[in-house]
C-alpha cells in the first residue's frame, strides 16, 4: 500500500502572477520554479511513493521546463507521475488528481498547494503519522495575533476570541479510501468551492485532526512573498557554500636533457652531467606543479600565461610561474590545501634533495612543509626517462576556495 501526494498547481494566481508575468508556481525562486522546489520536497521524502501534479492546460510547456520527465522509469524522480490537467476550481483540480491516483493502490494521500515550496519533512511525517488515528490530518499553527472584526466603514466592530483558532496549512493527509469517495460525492452534489480538502472532509463527516505545522511552510501569494522566498533560498545556498569549496588539479610536464652541468628541479639547483633544455630554466617539477594549481582553479595552463614565444621568459626562474599561480589562487579568495609531486627519472637521484625541495616549494606556496609531498621514481629503464633522454614530472594540488 502506497503513500501518494497530489500537488495542486492548476491555479492562475492573481497578485503574484501579475508581477512575475507567469503563474506564481512557475516563477523562479533561487533559480528554479516554485513548483520544482515543491515537487522535490515530496519526491525526496522516503515515505512518499507517488507524486501526482495537477496543472493548468495552458502550462504544459512551463511544466515541462519545471519538471522534465526522466527518460527511464527507474531514474531518480520517477515517483513523479505524468502531470494531469486540472479543473476550474481548486476542488475540481484536487478531484482530478485523486482520480489519476485511483488505479495506483494508494492507502494514504496528501493534497498540497504548489505555492508552498518550503514544506519540511517533519510536517509530512506528522500528518502521515496522524492517519493511524484519524481519517484526515492537516498541519496548522495556532493563531498568535489578536483578531479584529472590521465593519463596512473600516471601523472595528469586535475582537474575535482566538482560543482554539488555527491557521490551516498543507499538505492535508487522508486515507485514500475516505477522501476519494468524499470528493466524488461533493462534486455530484454540485459543491465545487471548498477552499481546502479538510473543509470538504468535514462536510463529508470525516474525522480530521490537526498537527503542528511549520511557520516556514508559507504560502506564496504576493510578489513580496516571491521576493522573500527568493532571498531565503539564496541565503541558504550561500550558507552551504561556506562549507569548503575544495578543488583538485593535476599537472604533467617533460623536458629533455642537453649538454650541461646542472638541472633545476623543484626550485633547487642540482649538479648533474646534463642540463634540462627549455625556454625557461626548464624546472619540470615546478612546471607540473604550476599546472596542477592552475588546473584546480580552472585557469588555463602555464603555456597560456607564459608563452615560450615571449622573449621575456627566456631563462626565467620557474618559481615566477608558480608564484603567479599562487597569486591567481589568492585573487579568488582561495588557499592551497596541499600539493603532491612525483619526479620520474633515472638520475639525478632525488632522495638526497627531497627535504630541500619540499622546503623551497612550501616557501613559494606559503604553506607548511607537511602539505608538500615530493616523491621520485625511476621507470625501470623503460621509455624516454629510462633511456635518460629527459625527466618527467606529475603533480596534483588541492585548492580551497572561500
Ligand atoms: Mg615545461
Amino acid at each position: 500500500m502506497k503513500t501518494a501526494v497530489v500537488i495542486v498547481a492548476a491555479g492562475r494566481g492573481s497578485r503574484a502572477a501579475a508581477a512575475a508575468g507567469v503563474p506564481k508556481q512557475y516563477a523562479h525562486i533561487g533559480g528554479v520554479a516554485v513548483l520544482t522546489h515543491t515537487i522535490r520536497a515530496f519526491a525526496s521524502h522516503p515515505r512518499v511513493d507517488l507524486v501526482q501534479v495537477v496543472i493548468h492546460p495552458d502550462d504544459l510547456t512551463a511544466y515541462g521546463q519545471a519538471w522534465p520527465m526522466p527518460r527511464s522509469p527507474d531514474a531518480p524522480g520517477s515517483k513523479v507521475l505524468p502531470a494531469v490537467t486540472g479543473g476550474t476550481t481548486r476542488q475540481a483540480s484536487g478531484l482530478k488528481g485523486l482520480a489519476a491516483l485511483a488505479a495506483h493502490n494508494a492507502a494514504s494521500v496528501m493534497i498540497h498547494d504548489a505555492a508552498r515550496p518550503f514544506v519540511d519533512p517533519g510536517t509530512i511525517d506528522r500528518v502521515l503519522d496522524a492517519l493511524v488515528h484519524a481519517s484526515g490530518a492537516i498541519p496548522g499553527l495556532q493563531v498568535a495575533d489578536t483578531l479584529k472584526r472590521v465593519g463596512d466603514a473600516g471601523l472595528i466592530s469586535g475582537t474575535v476570541d482566538r482560543t482554539n483558532l488555527w491557521r490551516a496549512q498543507t499538505p492535508q493527509a487522508f486515507r485514500f479510501a475516505d477522501i476519494w469517495p468524499a470528493h466524488q460525492r461533493a462534486a455530484a452534489a454540485g459543491l465545487r468551492d471548498f477552499t481546502d480538502d479538510a473543509a470538504l472532509a468535514e462536510w463529508a463527516g470525516l474525522g480530521v485532526t490537526i498537527v503542528e505545522g511549520q511557520e516556514g511552510n508559507r504560502k506564496i501569494t504576493t510578489p513580496e512573498d516571491l521576493a522573500m522566498a527568493d532571498r531565503a533560498i539564496r541565503e541558504c545556498t550561500s550558507a552551504q557554500l561556506h562549507t569548503p569549496d575544495v578543488r583538485t588539479g593535476t599537472g604533467f610536464d617533460v623536458h629533455r636533457f642537453a649538454p650541461g652541468d646542472h638541472v633545476w628541479l623543484g626550485g633547487l639547483r642540482i649538479p648533474h652531467s646534463a642540463k634540462l633544455e627549455g625556454h625557461s630554466d626548464a624546472d619540470v617539477a615546478l612546471h607540473a606543479l604550476t599546472d596542477a594549481i592552475l588546473g584546480a582553479i580552472g585557469d588555463g595552463d602555464i603555456g597560456q600565461h607564459f608563452p615560450p614565444s615571449d622573449i621575456k621568459w627566456k631563462g626565467a626562474a620557474s618559481r615566477l610561474f608558480l608564484e603567479d599561480a599562487v597569486r591567481r589562487v589568492k585573487a579568488r579568495n582561495g588557499h592551497i590545501g596541499n600539493v603532491d609531486l612525483t619526479i620520474l627519472c633515472e638520475a639525478p637521484r632525488i632522495g638526497p634533495h627531497r627535504e630541500a625541495i619540499r622546503a623551497v616549494i612550501a616557501e613559494i606556496l606559503g604553506i607548511e612543509v607537511d602539505r608538500v609531498g615530493v616523491k621520485a621514481t625511476t621507470t625501470e629503464g623503460l621509455g624516454f626517462t629510462g633511456r635518460r633522454e629527459g625527466i618527467a614530472a606529475m603533480a596534483s594540488a588541492t585548492v580551497l576556495l572561500g
